[in-house]
């Protein structure tokens, strides 16, 4: 097949592809990606001068072993030398078993059943499929909805968007859809604050207000990722944890974001030494090779759906289990557990807070924060997206920010000089933004 030229490549793409959140025609133009290599994009041409840039985005979160890693690689090779798919009803597989086997070992102890979806949103869909049919199994049907706090995301498909923060969330579009959940104010800003003692009477009173109509709180722990990339005290979570077992609800951990090693935990709810009765996973699952999610429930979860009336979790996606990307889970799960992986964070961590530092004396920059893999330069400003990328693209670094927030989830294998090279990007777009 003869190759695209950049040119037509972008041409076509113009006219018939959407981009995730964009108009159709496309409005901005996306760098043409010719291939990846550690942590480094290859473009099809220059910008700025630069042919590579420094990914500071490890693909929206995902790709914490950098691009192209033999390990990874050679588990995807020879899994396709077996097969790369097969159906999940009435078949299985070792990948895939293997892969929830040890899902259920490394994640907190009373989780033991592992459902495999294919992307994130859709394991937030079965979370609150399986908290639903719960209560409707053990005849406490009017148990069905959903309480969150503010600042939040969960997903695009319809319910998980119920869940999402009202206003930065697409609500307004949707407000005669979705279904109305319930919302907590955000939840105090700051990871070392301590526990703000009016926000937990706020949670009290609306879990024990709602406990009889109430399926299950679900939040982001510790830190709240697309919703405004803000970081909450792992107070909150243990907190949640006693309201909801003094009122019977269940708990829902949303970790696609925050799993594997992100907040400088393995999972962020081991902050808090609390364990949730569903636990969803995705993003880094996969090291960021191939779409794949996870949703973990308890024994009495399955018990209870098993006791129904319809005694089937009702869901089952074509791709479920898909042998390629378990494969390559668990390869990237072997890869992160098998090294120091909390010194490799903590020095991403260091090299962020050194980074990001002279952020903080740029005019028009209301906060700058870092929490493991994560640094954030929020403004007080929406940014100027356009004028932002370009400055991250002078440093050599791709960055996509949003609303008023520029930052950083990098590979945990970067580099010192390529982390300095990043904070030096963030500043840039700070500036430029
Ligand atoms: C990204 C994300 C999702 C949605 O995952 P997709 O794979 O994009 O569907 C859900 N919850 C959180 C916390 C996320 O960060």
């Amino acid at each position: 097949m003869a190759q695209l030229s950049p040119q037509s490549l972008l041409a076509l793409d113009r006219a018939h592809v959407w981009h995730p959140y964009g108009p159709m025609p496309g409005t901005a133009t996306p760098y043409v990606v010719e291939s990846a290599s550690g942590v480094r994009l290859r473009l099809a041409e220059p910008v700025a001068g630069h042919r590579e840039l420094v990914d500071g985005m490890s693909s929206w979160w995902a790709a914490i072993h950098g691009y192209g890693h033999p390990v990874l690689d050679e588990a995807v090779r020879d899994q396709l030398g077996r097969m790369s798919h097969v159906m999940f009803g009435g078949l299985t597989h070792e990948p895939a078993v293997r892969l929830a086997a040890t899902l259920v070992e490394i994640t907190p102890e009373p989780l033991r059943h592992v459902f495999l979806a294919d992307s994130g949103s859709v394991a937030v869909e079965v979370a609150m499929k399986m908290c639903l049919q719960y209560w409707q199994s053990v005849g406490r049907p009017a148990k069905r909805r959903l309480l969150t706090w503010r600042g939040g995301y969960h997903g695009d498909t319809f319910h998980p968007m119920s869940v999402c923060d009202p206003e930065g969330g697409m609500h307004q579009l949707w407000g005669g859809v979705l279904p109305r959940q319930l919302f907590a104010g955000e939840p105090p800003a700051g990871f070392d604050a301590p526990v703000d003692e009016a926000y937990a009477t706020e949670l009290a009173d609306l879990i024990e207000r709602h406990a009889d109509e109430l399926a299950a709180v679900i939040v982001e722990p510790v830190v709240q990722g697309a919703g405004g990339m803000r970081f909450h005290s792992p107070g909150y979570l243990r907190l949640l944890r006693r309201l909801c077992d003094e009122h019977g609800v269940l708990l829902v951990f949303d970790e696609i974001a925050t799993g594997f090693g992100r907040t400088g935990e393995l999972f962020a709810a081991g902050h808090a030494g609390v364990s949730p009765d569903v636990m969803c996973l995705g993003k880094a699952l996969t090291g960021g090779y191939l779409t794949m999610a996870a949703t973990l429930c308890t024994g009495e979860i399955a018990d209870g759906i098993s006791r129904g009336e319809v005694p089937v979790l009702a869901h089952g996606p074509t791709f479920m289990g898909n042998p390629l990307a378990a494969a390559v889970a668990n390869a990237s799960i072997g890869l992160l557990l098998g090294q120091d992986w909390q010194v490799g964070v903590k020095r991403v961590e260091a090299g962020l807070t050194a980074g990001l530092a002279p952020a903080a004396e740029v005019p028009g920059v209301a906060d700058v924060r870092v929490l493991g893999g994560i640094g954030v330069v929020q403004l007080d400003h929406p940014v100027d997206m356009a004028a932002a990328t370009a400055a991250a693209a002078r440093e050599g670094v791709w960055l996509r920010p949003f609303r008023d927030l520029i930052y950083t989830m990098p590979p945990y294998v970067t580099g010192d000089e390529d982390l300095a090279r990043i904070g030096a990007a963030v500043t840039a777009a700070a500036v430029a933004g």
